[in-house]
């Protein structure tokens, strides 16, 4: 079999510039790639045909930002959060000190697990970051475990400063040896740019020994409080700066102006009980926005960009196709690929079929699971 013609769509997502949204559709698939799209009435001839039967077809999710390769758990941190108790025990040390003590195998197993949730989710590209080792060690390890998942791998040594050593040593380490050893199997730098992580400066200095490496920044900025990420993330030329809670209005004009992708992670605000990230803010002012997981385990254990969604929908002033195009164009833009994130033809098949008439449903009806690869 060489062409596939899907039909029936009642709904067809492309985000072609001509055509982003099409009602009784078609596409047809060949060699993994969409080779038409448009009115089903006209559909060229395929070897083998799929009837959808009136459901929505729309790209797979694209997960800009995500923490996958840990181990354990914190649940018993939310819960006390949640409860409105105080927790003093660990914190992301114990994802550090669990991370360290999991074999290769098991980190795999634990990243491969998330994976399938995340693809029965409807989720078909994946950023996977380091920084639960913070040693040399546990972070190369971290990213070839990582490597194997996916071509979106970031080195995230500057995630927190571990305790037995100072922020300059901790730099000249990550800038250094560590930088060395994950840079064969990362394609991204990162830093967590915040009060109590790492500063301006530092920051600053990461990015650059990352950049000297090959490496393509991105920023956790503006997460916490006010601060300096964004505009190190503008003056460094990043793919991306992801959170983008805390923002003043030069901050929203550096995004506009530069083109860096606001990554929104509302799965943290949720998980967190903290205010969100005003979206509507940002694409008024013309701001790219992705909509991304983070699926950590300590500040947002969602594998689900559906959820995601659902929130940016009810909270954060996004429209619910405008959240669809943050959760598969938008995380594109914040990966620097073309070739996933829509259906226009060229695009990779990364079809999902809802099991619902159209992408409103996804926010409509949260927590459902109506978003599925289509498999062959
Ligand atoms: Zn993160």
């Amino acid at each position: 079999m060489t062409s596939l013609l899907i039909t029936n769509i009642g709904e067809l997502v492309t985000w072609d510039s001509e055509r982003p949204v099409l009602r009784d559709a078609a596409l047809v698939v060949e060699h993994g790639k969409v080779t038409w799209f448009g009115d089903r009435t006209k559909a060229p001839d395929a070897d083998a045909v799929r009837d959808v039967g009136g459901a929505a077809v729309i790209p797979g999710f694209v997960d800009s930002h995500t923490h996958l390769v840990f181990a354990g758990d914190r649940s018993a941190e939310f819960e006390a959060r949640m409860s409105g108790r105080p927790y003093e025990a660990g914190g992301i040390r114990t994802t550090v000190a669990a991370t360290r003590a999991a074999t290769d195998e098991q980190l795999a197993a634990n990243v491969a697990r998330h994976l399938a949730q995340m693809r029965a989710l409807g989720t078909t590209t994946v950023e996977i970051k380091s920084g639960y080792g913070l040693t040399v060690h546990d972070e190369a390890r971290s990213l070839a475990v990582a490597r194997q998942a996916t071509e979106e791998t970031t080195f995230l040594g500057a995630h927190v400063v571990p305790a037995d050593i100072d922020v300059a040593g901790y730099v000249d380490l990550v800038t250094g040896p560590m930088l060395e050893a994950c840079a064969p199997y990362a394609r991204w730098i990162d830093v967590f740019c915040e009060d109590g992580a790492f500063g301006a400066d530092e920051s600053r200095t990461v990015l650059a020994a990352g950049a000297a490496a090959g490496l393509q920044p991105r920023v956790h900025a503006n997460q916490l409080g006010p601060g300096p990420g964004v505009q190190v993330a503008a003056e460094a030329g990043a793919a991306a700066a992801d959170h983008c809670t805390h923002l003043d209005d030069a901050d929203v004009a550096a995004l506009a102006d530069t083109g860096v992708v606001a990554g929104l992670l509302p799965g943290v605000e949720f998980s967190t009980r903290s205010p969100y990230p005003d979206a509507r803010r940002l694409i008024d002012a013309g701001v790219t926005v992705a909509l991304a997981t983070d699926c950590n385990p300590g500040s947002s254990y969602t594998s689900s960009m559906p959820f995601c969604i659902a929130l940016a929908v009810r909270e954060m002033g996004m429209t619910p196709l405008e959240a669809l195009w943050s959760a598969t164009k938008g995380g594109a833009f914040s990966l620097r690929r073309d070739d996933v994130g829509h259906l226009a033809v060229g695009a990779k098949a990364d079809l999902v079929v809802l099991d619902a008439p159209s992408h409103v449903h996804l926010a409509y009806r949260p927590g459902v699971p109506l978003a599925a690869p289509l498999t062959s």
